[in-house]
């Protein structure tokens, strides 16, 4: 699995408290998914952190 984030991220920081592991936020606020691909043990709160995306931002396939 692979996890990008896209330009419709507003920077609420709910990834990166639901799954630090794959998410966190850059220098400019907006998230960036940087361990691809996901970890097997990280696929469940990746895809919880997808579901607490209040925008679609998070892509994963
Ligand atoms: S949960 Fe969605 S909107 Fe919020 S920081 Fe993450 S990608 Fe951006």
């Amino acid at each position: 699995m692979f996890a990008s984030v896209n330009s419709d991220c507003i920077g609420c920081g709910a990834c990166e408290a639901v799954c630090p592991q794959v998410f966190r936020m850059n220098s400019y606020e907006i998230a960036e998914a940087y361990t691809n691909p996901v970890p097997h043990d990280a696929e469940e709160s990746t895809k919880a952190a997808l579901k607490s995306c209040p925008t679609t931002a998070i892509i994963l396939e």
